[in-house]
């Protein structure tokens, strides 16, 4: 049973029903990637919805079985990545990796028992025939020419497919079900076709490989489902799933039910167009930060629970409907906000020297690195005569409600000193190149010292310790909301220029040298970032922006 009956979905609904009526004592459901491609953030609904139910329910499991039947396109790297992504997800198929392709001898026999049924045919139409033959929805379809051909040559014929004896595209098996059917599924479809390419698993054992509506089905079957779950995209094709288990009478029937996808504003969500971002050298790979791959989201800062976390917030729904991009990136701040130790570090540096401040004198600091959780402890950042600051936290001719530095106001420096301008220091074009200022000393641990009121508070490095450090800010890859939604327009035009920006002169406090790489942190007052697993090498740091600290888009929108 389920702990968490709030939050139930039509689907478990469902499921409690069968398990209440003693039609099933345990449930078994499936996730079923094509290993075509890295799997993105609308797999995760999927994944979390089928792996979710098979944890929740006693004795009840969660298979992950690979939908190999295309060998064209499909390939190990990426039966790799998608069991990665799955078990950083925190899923665990258990002894439950399964492949369509381990029961390729089995598909086989079964068409060849629909042949023998009369449920199946050779057909020696052309693709494009085929097409023309299956009518469309308001007009019938009309029998092939080869759909009487009796049983032993179907047989006979079928056999001889396999053997290799014919070209590619030259036959198909269909089956045998009807022409005049509204739904076009059931007219006859294709069941096995003759293909030459090499298998990732099984070489070149094949010739003929069975399609994706045969194969789905008796796979489930044969691994004992209960319940198949898939997007309503599929609803069209349940007629046929039910009678090729029906026709063949197998030992078990699943039931298929189908859920709205997710659709992620801001995004493409399609493999063939993730897949054309990194072919056309648009994105840097399949988990660049920006894609919203797993492996994207994972370099990005993503954590899994923020993901599981996104997925259960928006529900299992029967209608298609849309989830703002930043429903996502709120789900990962909401983690964050709890786990990320807060530190300081300066992207766009400008030197502030302290005059009053002597000038061989270091003190060590005490910064807290959670400041709502005493528990996560504090550190010690060294403070000197020299630091610096944001560059846009100061400002000349500053406006009324500028809490930061300027003429004439006093600023507090987070954990340390309050400071006052002095003079700013110009190079010949009139831009600021450094800024000195006056400290109060008895305002320590910022501190007020006669109680009176000081209303900013700006992050600072010491400029003799600071790490220099490389950030990437990153945004989302689209600027347009439905950036696939144009039928005009290629959605690659709608690409963010400023998705990216690589800032190579941060300044971040020393102790970051120490960091493992895939920490999450923030760095205060600008957002939640990540050490980049990849491009991170000891004592230097490359930190990923996750996320900004509040949403900057839904500003931007109104
Ligand atoms: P894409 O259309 O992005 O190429 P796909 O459906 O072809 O994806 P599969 O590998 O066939 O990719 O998908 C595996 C499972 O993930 C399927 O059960 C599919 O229904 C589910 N799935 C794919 N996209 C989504 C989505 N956006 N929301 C929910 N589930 C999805
Ligand atoms: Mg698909």
């Amino acid at each position: 049973m389920t702990t968490d009956s709030q939050s139930k979905d039509f689907i478990r609904t469902i499921i409690d029903e069968d398990l209440k009526s003693g039609k099933h004592s345990q449930i078994v459901t499936r996730f079923p990637p094509e290993p075509n491609g890295y799997l993105h953030i609308g797999h995760a609904k999927s994944i979390c919805l089928n792996f979710g139910i098979g944890a929740e329910y006693q004795n009840s499991r969660c298979h992950l079985r690979f939908d190999d039947t295309n060998p064209s396109k499909e390939e190990q790297e990426f039966v790799n990545s998608i069991s990665s992504d799955v078990k950083w997800l925190g899923f665990d198929w258990g002894e439950h990796l399964h492949f369509a392709s381990d029961y390729f001898d089995q598909l086989f026999d079964y068409a060849v028992q629909l042949i023998k049924l009369g449920k199946a045919y050779v057909c020696e139409l052309s693709g494009d025939e085929v097409r023309q033959y299956r009518g469309t929805l308001t007009d019938p379809g009309q029998d092939s020419p080869y759909r009487q051909r009796d049983l032993a040559e179907n047989l006979d014929l079928f056999q001889r497919m396999r053997a290799g004896e014919f070209e590619d595209g030259s036959r198909v098996l269909r089956a045998k079900i009807d022409m005049k059917s509204g739904n076009l599924n059931m007219r006859d479809p294709v069941i096995y076709r003759i293909l030459r390419a090499d298998h990732h698993r099984t070489g070149s054992k094949w010739c003929v490989y069975p399609m994706y509506d045969f194969t789905h089905c008796l796979s489930d079957s044969i691994e004992g489902i209960t319940h198949s779950l898939c997007t309503l995209e599929f609803m069209d094709h349940r007629p046929l799933y039910d009678w090729v288990l029906e026709t063949l009478a197998t030992d078990n029937h699943p039931r298929q039910i189908e859920f709205a996808r997710l659709n992620l504003t801001y995004t493409v969500m399609s493999k063939r167009k993730l897949m054309q971002l990194v072919s056309d050298g648009l994105v840097n790979g399949w988990d660049d930060p920006r894609m919203m791959t797993i492996a994207g989201l994972r370099r990005r800062g993503y954590t899994p629970a923020s993901i599981r976390n996104f997925c259960s917030g928006i529900g299992i729904g029967k209608r298609d409907s849309w989830i703002d991009m930043g429903v996502l990136e709120n789900a990962v701040r909401e983690d964050l906000n709890e786990l990320a130790p807060r530190v300081m570090g300066i992207l766009d540096p400008l030197k502030v020297i302290i005059d009053n401040y002597p000038e061989d004198q270091v003190e060590e600091i005490e910064a807290k690195n959670h400041p709502q959780k005493p528990e996560m402890g504090s550190r010690e950042v060294p403070f000197c005569r020299e630091i610096y600051i944001e560059r846009h936290d100061f400002l000349e001719e500053a406006p009324k409600k500028f809490f930061r530095l300027a003429p004439d106001r006093e600023v507090r420096l987070r954990y340390a000193y309050f400071i006052k301008l002095a003079k700013v220091v110009k190079d010949e074009s009139g831009k600021v190149i450094e800024v000195h200022c006056t400290y109060n000393p008895e305002s320590r641990c910022g501190n007020s010292p006669d109680g009176r009121k000081v209303k900013g508070t700006i992050h600072w490095v010491s400029a003799r310790h600071a790490l220099d450090a490389e950030i990437r800010l990153y945004d989302r890859l689209f600027t347009d909301e439905f950036p696939d939604g144009n039928k005009e327009k290629d959605f690659k035009e709608s690409i963010n220029p400023e998705s990216l920006k690589v800032l190579k002169n941060c300044k971040v406090e020393p102790g970051l040298a120490q960091v493992k790489s895939g920490a999450n942190l923030q760095f205060e007052r600008q957002g939640y970032f990540y050490v980049d697993p990849n491009d991170s090498s000891p004592g230097q740091p490359v930190f990923n922006r996750t996320v900004t600290l509040r949403d900057s888009w839904a500003r931007r929108n109104k």
